[in-house]
């Protein structure tokens, strides 16, 4: 007799080219009344078991084809549902990214496709009544005493354990009690307080016209302390009230529990806030949350535009201007606020980009009109942070270490009224580096090419690439001589001169190294608020969203390290560092002020820090971008080229350009250069970019590109279009 058996499509596990498509699998007939596209199974693969989702089911019910039957089918509920499966799809035309990938992406580690996935979920579990237990059974005191209790409400496990595990065993086995599992949470929310603050005016028009319209993407261009947030909050509440669901995304740095703080405590257990520091676990109990429709309202960082939510009313992105919503590495590189624009047109809501400083890429299209432009000019308090930019070539005489002596003055000053003071040592483009002061021999990281970086405290040189180390020598390996001087600041530095200076007030520290334990930054921001510390000094992790109302004086020790890094966007990364520290100062009532210690007070990047002056930075910067034809003008794609042989890998580079040179029409083709980062685990880098506006057969031939090389094993080819950094 024949059997007729379904065919499904599966996408595996595997990301790469040459098997980033569907095969197909039979379903077992056991399995047929299980199976449903979105859920994962797990197939036989060559002689693997791998585990893929299912993309089509087919109607065609055949035994003519020679196929394998799925495994397994592992997940009830669908894991991707038919927005995020057509999501993934467009994703990966727009990257060229592998469909898997784009997959992957979006979901927490529990729901990747990955054999020995080992996220599970939690559970509760507690005892009930059988009502209809046999009542001729006679109960000893203890067991009485658990029937007693659960005899209104099921009751939790541990609390009739503690009675008697015996007795509990008992009255199981004799079908008094029946066991209930229920799923537990392992994040807990407080409940809603009102935030009774009254809209500005200013504030009020902003949110009526997001509210009020149909749906368009909104760039909200509000001035640091302008009450970004609260507008934020009000029209989440508006959609909220109308049963509609919102996402929240904020650079990860900034997503500090002071401003999950102000989301929960307004909207208590509809938030559900996804960042780095939950476990695997607490990530895929937010995820099921969501997904059940039980949080409404998604706070995080770049991957958190992926929420599984429906009814979409707003997709809000704060600090608009933060390149952590690109993903550089791995694929696919996608940008969060292109994901943001194509789910808002799936659920037809609005999305409101938001920055004191957005990109000029983002500018640029809301002056066009593709993008509206709403504008706050006035922080809440009236009054925008006085900045004073100190040329450091005139101080040199007199500094102490690093600080200027108007730096320290006004520290002691604001110190004396028990005000707070922030100071940020920028570390962009900048590393503490340990060098021969005879014959200039630097320490390179042998695997990547890169600068080891002096780390005091264990007293070793690393690699911030790959993580090698080593033992600092006290003679040059290259000179033998007792030569070599610690060139370059880090925090510890800064502190150490800090506590000489001002030796009887509390410093805190915040960088890479004290905030990478668990909780440590959360506790750190507390304390700084609670006044346990004076002084908050840090790299780039103090200068986003922190909102402490004593903080009178931003510092800033060195401006000019970002300036001077190989990337066209180096000045405006300055400049919005820059002002968004300095809108750290003075937000509340107190007055605030900005110090700027630079060796480059003329440069436009800096001076114009000192009113605020973002639309004349964005002029100067638009006019140098058009002339180099750099985006906005021009679009940037960049093609990494990588491989173990140096030489080699640079011969593919220049074929893969002269291809292109073939194909294109009106790109321009810079490259092969070997990148910045030039070696990294020893694998050679090359770079081919392309600057283009409009070029049709772009992704045509980019894909031809990689399908060359799909099989190929010692280049590996990777596209990023839109760069944010190109290394
Ligand atoms: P931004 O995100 O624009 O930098 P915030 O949203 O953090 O600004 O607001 C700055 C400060 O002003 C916060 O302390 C906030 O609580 C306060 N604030 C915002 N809106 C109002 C309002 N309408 N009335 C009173 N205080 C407000
Ligand atoms: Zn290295």
């Amino acid at each position: 007799m024949e059997v007729i058996l379904l065919i499904v499509g599966v996408l595996v596990e595997i990301s790469a080219k040459a098997v980033d498509k569907v095969f197909e699998y039979h379903v077992p007939k056991s399995l047929e009344k299980s199976i449903k596209v979105g859920i994962r199974v797990l197939v036989p693969f060559g002689n693997m078991k791998l585990v893929g989702f299912v993309l089509e089911i087919k109607n065609e019910k055949t035994t003519t084809k020679d196929l394998k039957e799925i495994i397994s089918i592992i997940d009830k509920d669908i894991v991707l549902n038919k927005e995020l499966l057509e999501l993934g799809n467009t994703m990966k035309n727009m990257t060229l990214a592998t469909l898997i990938s784009c997959y992957q992406v979006m979901l927490p580690k529990a729901l990747k496709a990955k054999v020995n996935n080992n996220v599970s979920i939690k559970y509760d579990i507690f005892y009930k009544l059988n009502l209809n237990y046999d009542k001729t059974l006679k109960f000893n005191s203890s067991q009485e005493k658990i029937i007693e209790l659960v005899s209104n409400n099921k009751v939790l496990k541990k609390d009739l354990v503690e009675i008697s595990l015996s007795s509990l065993n008992t009255l199981v086995k004799k079908g008094v009690l029946i066991e209930e599992k229920c799923e537990h949470y392992r994040l807990n929310y407080e409940n809603e307080k009102k935030d009774n603050k009254i809209l500005t005016s200013d504030q009020e028009k902003v949110v009526n016209e997001v509210i009020n319209n149909s749906p368009n993407t909104y760039l909200l261009h509000g001035v640091t302390g302008s009450g970004k947030t609260l507008v934020y909050m009000e029209i989440i509440d508006y959609y909220l009230k109308k049963g509609k669901t919102s996402i929240v995304l904020v650079p990860e740095i900034s997503l500090t529990p002071q401003m999950i703080e102000r989301f929960k405590s307004r909207f208590g257990n509809n938030i559900a806030a996804i960042h780095s520091s939950l476990s695997d676990g607490e990530k895929y109990d937010e995820y099921r949350r969501i997904s059940r429709g039980e949080a409404k309202i998604v706070i995080g960082a770049r991957s958190a535009i992926f929420a599984p939510l429906s009814n979409i009313g707003i997709i809000i992105i704060d600090e608009e201007h933060s390149d952590s919503y690109k993903q550089s590495d791995p694929s696919p590189r996608y940008h969060a606020r292109d994901i943001a624009i194509l789910r808002s047109k799936y659920h037809n809501c609005s999305v409101l980009l938001g920055s004191a400083t957005p990109s000029l890429e983002t500018m640029a299209r809301a002056l066009k009109g593709v993008y509206k432009l709403l504008e706050i000019k006035n922080r809440i308090n009236g009054n925008l942070p006085k900045v004073n930019i100190i040329d450091m070539n005139k101080e040199i005489k007199k500094v102490r270490g690093h600080f200027s002596l108007e730096l320290i003055d006004k520290i002691r000053e604001r110190l004396e009224k028990k005000e707070q003071i922030i100071l940020l040592l920028n570390r962009r483009g900048y590393s503490s580096f340990v060098t021969c002061k005879n014959c200039g021999y630097t320490f390179k990281c042998p695997q990547c090419d890169i600068t080891l970086t002096y780390h005091k405290s264990s007293n070793t040189l690393r690699c911030h690439y790959c993580g090698y180390g080593e033992k600092v020598y006290d003679t040059c390996p290259s000179c033998k001589e007792k030569a070599l001087s610690n060139l370059g600041i880090g925090t510890e530095k800064i502190e150490e001169e800090l506590t000489s200076i001002f030796p009887s007030n509390k410093i805190l520290r915040m960088d890479y190294d004290t905030t990478s334990k668990k909780g440590m930054h959360e506790k750190m921001i507390d304390k700084f608020k609670n006044h346990e510390y004076d002084i908050l000094l840090g790299t780039q992790m103090v200068s986003k969203g922190l909102d402490f109302k004593d903080v009178t004086l931003v510092g800033v020790i060195n401006a000019d390290t970002s300036l001077n890094i190989p990337d066209f966007r180096s000045s405006e990364n300055t400049f919005s560092l820059l002002s968004q520290v300095a809108g750290r100062s003075g937000r509340s009532e107190k007055e605030g002020e900005v110090i700027i210690q630079t060796y480059n007070p003329d440069h436009y990047a800096i001076s114009l820090t000192k009113n605020h002056n973002y639309l004349e930075f964005y002029k100067r910067e638009m006019n140098i971008r058009r002339q180099l034809k750099y985006p906005p003008y021009y679009y940037i794609c960049n093609i990494r080229v990588k491989g173990k042989d140096s030489k080699y890998t640079l011969n593919e580079a220049i074929k893969i350009r002269n291809s292109l040179e073939r194909n294109f029409k009106s790109t321009i083709i810079l490259g092969p250069n070997s990148s910045s980062l030039f070696k990294i685990n020893n694998i050679y880098r090359y770079n081919i970019i392309l600057k283009y506006k409009k070029e049709d057969s772009l992704y045509l031939v980019l894909s031809k590109v990689l399908d060359h090389y799909k099989n190929n094993n010692k280049i590996k080819v990777d596209i990023d279009f839109n760069p944010s950094q190109m290394l």
